[in-house]
C-alpha cells in the first residue's frame, strides 16, 4: 500500500525535529505535526528562554561586585517588560529558524494536534485549517511532557514555568514550590531580579538525586543569596485574598505565609493522552511513559517514541540523540542505539551546578573502593569584592581501575567546564590522565587537574588501591 509519508512525526520539539530532518536527509518522505509552536519545550518555554532569564538576572551580582573593581554603578533599575519581550523575540527568531530547518530539509509541517486512528493513519486537528488525515509507513511519537501541579485546594491559582515567561509584571514576592531543576533555576532568576523568593520544599535540601555534597553546596548558596528556604514544608491549600492576590499559603500543620504569586515546579509528566495510543497497541510503562526498547521502538511494530514522552533522561540533547539514532537506523541504513551512559547535565541555579557520571553515593553502591577528591574555594573573581560564594569540585575515582567515574561542580561556569570533562570521562580517562594534564592558570578549571590528595574518609585501605 502506498502511504502519504514514509515517516510521520507527532510533535515538533527537539527530538521530533531532529528525527524528521535526518530521516528526510536520508531520502524519506517526512511529515510532522505540532499543536503549539515548532521548537518544543526547550526552545519555546524551557531551556533557551530560561537561560536568557538567568543571564538577565545575574547582572545584579555583577553590579554589586563592580565597585571593588573601581566602578561606580548608579543605582541600577530593571525593566521586566524589556527583558521579557527581548527573550520572547529571541524565541520567535528561533521558532522561525526551526521552521526554515524543516522546510529546508523538505519536511512537510502540519500545524495541529495529531491523533492515531490506526497504525498507519494520523488525524490532524488543525483548528482553523480543519481536520486532515494522513497516512504513513512509520510513525514517531515525540510529544514531550507537561508540568504537573499536585491537586490541593487553590492549586488552580498557581502558575507553572510555562506562564513565568509571559508575566505582565514581576511580583514583589513569589513562592516557588519544588526543589528540582526548574524550582532552583527560577528561584535564582526571580531573586536576581529583585523579587523576594520563598522556596518551598518538602525535604531538607534541594535537588534530590544529585551528589549529596553538591546538593548541600547549592542549598547553602541559595540561602546565602537571600532566598528564603522553607524546608520540610508541605502546602495544604492556597487562598487568594483579593482580586489580584496576595495569596496565603497554608501548611497542613497550621502555618501560613503570604506571597504575591505562586509557582509550582513539582515535576513534569509525559504527554500520552489524546493521541490514540490505546488504539494502536502502544503500551505505557508503570510510570505512565511510553515503553520503548533500546531502539526507541514501542510495543507497536511500526511506531517509535523519543524524548520526554518516554521518560528516560529528560534532557534536550538526549531527545536529539534518540531522534537522530532512530532516523539513522530506520532510514539511513546506519543502525545506532542511543547511548544513555555518561550523559552530562547542568542545573542553571546561581551558582550553577553540573555533573557527569556517578554521584559519590551511586559509586559507593555500585563500585568497589573509591578515591574521592574535592576542592572548595572562593573564586578569584570574588576575592576583591568579598562575595560569599564558594566553588565546589569533586572527582570520583574507582580505585581498582583508576578511572574517573564522576565529576561534579558547583560554581560559575560549571556547565561549560563539565562539558569538556564529559568528553574525557566518556573516553575512559583515568586519574593519571587528569594528573598528567597541565592546568590553565589562573582558572577554576585547573583545580580539576591539580587535585592530589584523596579525601581521607574515602581513601581505600585495600591493596587494590596501591
Ligand atoms: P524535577 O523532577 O527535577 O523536580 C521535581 C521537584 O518537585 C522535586 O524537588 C520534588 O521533590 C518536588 N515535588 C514533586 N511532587 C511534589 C509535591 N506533591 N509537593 C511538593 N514537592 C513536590 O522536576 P522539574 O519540574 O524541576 O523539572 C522537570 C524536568 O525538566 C527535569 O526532570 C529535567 O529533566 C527537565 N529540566 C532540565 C533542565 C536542565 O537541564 N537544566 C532545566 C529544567 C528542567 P522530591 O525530591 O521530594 O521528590
Amino acid at each position: 500500500m502506498a502511504y502519504d509519508y514514509d515517516l510521520f512525526v507527532i510533535g515538533a520539539g527537539s527530538g521530533g525535529v531532529r528525527a524528521s530532518r535526518i530521516a528526510a536527509t536520508h531520502g524519506a518522505r517526512v511529515g510532522i505535526c505540532e499543536d503549539y509552536r515548532v521548537g518544543g519545550t526547550c526552545v519555546i518555554r524551557g531551556c533557551v528562554p530560561k537561560k536568557l532569564l538567568v543571564y538577565g538576572s545575574k547582572f545584579t551580582h555583577e553590579f554589586e561586585d563592580a565597585a571593588a573593581y573601581g566602578w561606580t554603578v548608579p543605582a541600577p533599575s530593571h525593566s521586566w517588560p524589556t527583558l521579557r519581550d527581548n527573550v520572547n523575540k529571541e524565541v520567535d527568531r528561533l521558532n522561525a529558524v526551526y521552521l526554515r530547518l524543516l522546510d529546508g530539509a523538505g519536511v512537510k509541517l502540519h500545524m495541529g494536534r495529531g491523533r492515531l486512528m490506526d497504525r498507519h493513519t494520523i488525524q490532524i486537528n488543525g483548528g482553523q485549517v480543519g481536520e486532515q488525515t494522513v497516512t504513513a509507513d512509520k510513525i514517531l511519537i515525540a510529544t514531550g511532557g507537561h508540568p504537573v501541579i499536585p491537586s490541593i485546594p487553590g492549586c488552580e491559582l498557581a502558575i507553572t514555568s510555562n506562564e513565568a515567561f509571559h508575566l505582565p509584571e514581576l511580583p514583589k514576592r513569589i513562592a516557588i514550590v519544588g526543589a528540582g531543576y526548574i524550582a532552583v533555576e527560577f528561584a535564582g532568576i526571580f531573586n536576581g531580579l529583585g523579587v523576594h523568593v520563598d522556596l518551598v520544599l518538602r525535604r531538607d535540601r534541594v535537588l534530590r538525586g544529585f551528589d549529596e555534597e553538591c546538593r548541600t553546596a547549592v542549598h547553602d548558596s541559595l540561602k546565602e543569596s537571600g532566598i528564603k528556604m522553607r524546608t520540610e514544608t508541605e502546602i495544604g491549600r492556597i487562598v487568594k485574598k483579593g482580586e489580584n492576590g496576595p495569596y496565603e499559603i497554608h501548611t497542613p500543620l497550621g502555618g501560613m505565609f503570604e506571597t504575591d504569586l505562586v509557582m509550582y515546579a513539582t515535576g513534569r509528566a509525559p504527554n500520552t493522552k489524546g493521541i490514540g495510543l490505546e488504539k494502536v497497541g502502544v503500551q505505557l510503562d508503570k510510570a505512565g511513559a511510553i515503553a520503548v526498547d533500546e531502539w526507541s521502538k514501542t510495543t507497536a511494530e511500526n511506531i517509535w517514541a523519543v524524548g520526554d514522552v518516554t521518560d528516560r533522561i529528560n534532557l534536550t540533547p538526549v531527545a536529539i540523540m534518540e531522534g537522530h539514532c532512530f532516523a539513522d537506523t530506520e532510514f539511513g541504513n546506519k543502525p545506532r542505539k542511543a547511548d544513555h551512559r555518561g550523559v552530562p547535565s547542568a542545573v542553571f541555579c546561581q551558582p550553577e551546578m553540573a555533573n557527569v557520571g556517578l554521584t559519590e553515593e551511586e559509586a559507593k553502591r555500585t563500585l568497589g573502593d573509591l578515591r574521592v577528591f574535592t576542592a572548595a574555594f572562593r573564586p578569584m573573581k570574588y576575592t576583591l569584592s568579598g562575595r560569599h560564594q564558594r566553588t565546589f569540585m569533586k572527582l570520583i575515582v574507582e580505585a581498582a581501575t583508576d578511572k574517573v567515574v564522576g565529576a561534579h561542580m558547583v560554581g560559575d561556569d560549571a556547565a561549560e567546564l563539565i562539558q569538556g570533562l564529559a568528553v574525557a570521562i566518556k573516553a575512559g580517562a583515568t586519574k593519571a590522565h587528569f594528573d598528567a594534564t597541565v592546568g590553565i592558570h589562573p582558572t577554576a578549571g585547573e583545580e580539576f587537574v591539580t587535585m592530589r590528595a584523596a579525601r581521607a574518609d574515602t581513601t581505600p585501605t585495600r591493596a587494590a588501591a596501591e
